[in-house]
């Protein structure tokens, strides 16, 4: 078993050509500071059986492994497992890392967080962390998406957290990024900044990427149980990156496991009407690391549009990036339309309300479903549930009416 994957970043936090830190002067010695406490924290016996403890009282871990006959069923002939990340405390997987990261925060003694949020999810769950450990936090967002997203607004608000509006450029994410950087910049001392997804500059994603593994550590062992063997494929959706990449992780070192990554198509292959990086971005620096872009022949950021709000991003992790120039991952798209068509599958023959996001990568296996051999063994990173888009496909349906 090789584990030459897992030896990634390198010290000055590189994945191949991807990853790095570009980054302001003033925030290179924060960042080593910061992963000089993670590599310290990570082999405390104390620290881990504190976050063990609180991912199983507090978060709901191990999460279960479901299958999904009837949605298999309908897609091909394959066993398909579900890794139920939507049961986690707060609806998603985000919550595994935004703990981890408030921990870690605790103990360098800063009582403050900073976080930036585009649909909510990231900043629902970092409020969720700080209200637990008694954090101050602040959690940047774009006038236009606090509009889109009344109700995450006021998730966190109630949670205890300050929602700043950001006003400057499109109103959106990445001006929400923009903006905390700015506070990181000014507060460091006091503040740390918990970046929600495999982005950012070293030791960000690695940090991410590590408090998510667990995703497949987990489901790992449990399907080894469940179905008797490993996986034949691993699908997961990817935003930045960080539930694909906890899925892939622990199954990158077994040769034999196909792993796909899914992005958002969006409504279309042009500019502008998507967020599939690998099909339409190149090389570029963004938000502080190197990885595979949507721009225009300028190098300015290129808008995207996807359905779902987790998926829509300019840029991917740099992890991604590598892993998918050496091949060892493939990543597909999957258009809104068959994300809704999904979204609605997956609710009749299964059960289960899956997030938008999470519909994209059940959307792959509609469309790609017949292509698998028979008999294999599938297993999908279930990684929200879709109770927050529920008004939003209700809206859609009476569009259509
Ligand atoms: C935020 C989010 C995503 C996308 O983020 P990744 O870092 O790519 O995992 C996917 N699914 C859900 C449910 C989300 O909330």
């Amino acid at each position: 078993m090789t584990t030459r994957a897992q030896q990634f970043p390198t010290k000055a936090g590189y994945y191949g050509d991807f990853g790095g830190k570009y980054v302001p002067e003033t925030l290179m010695q924060p960042l080593e500071e910061f992963e000089a406490a993670y590599r310290r924290l990570k082999r405390d016996p104390e620290f881990k059986a504190k976050l063990n403890e609180i991912l199983r009282d507090f978060v709901g871990r191990p999460t279960p492994l479901s299958e999904a006959k009837r949605f298999a069923a309908h897609c091909g002939d394959f066993r398909l497992f579900l890794k139920r990340e939507d049961l986690n405390h707060t609806g998603a997987h985000k919550i595994n890392n935004a703990i981890g990261q408030a921990l870690i925060a605790r103990r360098m003694g800063k009582q403050r967080i900073i976080a930036e949020t585009g649909a909510g999810q990231h900043g629902v769950a970092t409020a969720t962390a700080c209200a637990l450990f008694g954090l101050e936090c602040v959690v940047y967002m774009g006038e236009v998406d606090m509009a889109r997203q009344e109700l995450n607004v006021f998730r966190m608000r109630l949670l205890g957290a300050e929602v700043v509006a950001v006003s400057s450029g499109s109103r959106t994410l990445k001006d929400a990024i923009n903006e905390a950087i700015r506070d990181w910049v000014t507060n460091v001392r006091t503040t740390h900044y918990i970046i929600g997804s495999v982005l950012g500059p070293h030791p960000y994603p690695m940090v991410v990427r590590d408090f998510q593994s667990v995703i497949g550590k987990e489901a790992l062992k449990q399907i080894r149980k469940q179905a008797g063997a490993i996986p034949d494929v691993a699908i997961a959706c990817v935003g930045g990156g960080s539930n694909a990449i906890g899925l892939f992780h622990e199954l990158i070192p077994h040769p034999s496991i196909r792993l796909i990554g899914v992005e958002a198509g969006g409504r279309g292959s042009a500019l502008g009407s998507h967020a599939a990086r690998f099909s339409g971005g190149t090389l570029g620096v963004l938000h502080g690391t190197r990885s595979m872009i949507l721009q225009d022949e300028n190098g300015q950021i290129a808008e995207t549009h996807s359905i779902s709000a987790g998926l829509d991003y300019p840029s991917i992790g740099p992890e991604h990036a590598y892993l998918q120039s050496t091949g060892r991952i493939e990543y597909h798209d999957c258009s809104d339309d068959d994300a809704v068509e999904a979204f609605h599958k997956v609710s009749r023959l299964e059960g289960i309300i899956p997030a938008l996001e999470s519909a994209h990568a059940f959307g792959y296996l509609l469309r790609h479903g017949r292509e698998i051999p028979d008999g294999s063994i599938v297993l999908l990173n279930l990684s929200g549930r879709g109770d927050k888009d529920v008004p939003q496909v209700m809206q859609l349906l009476n569009k259509e009416r």
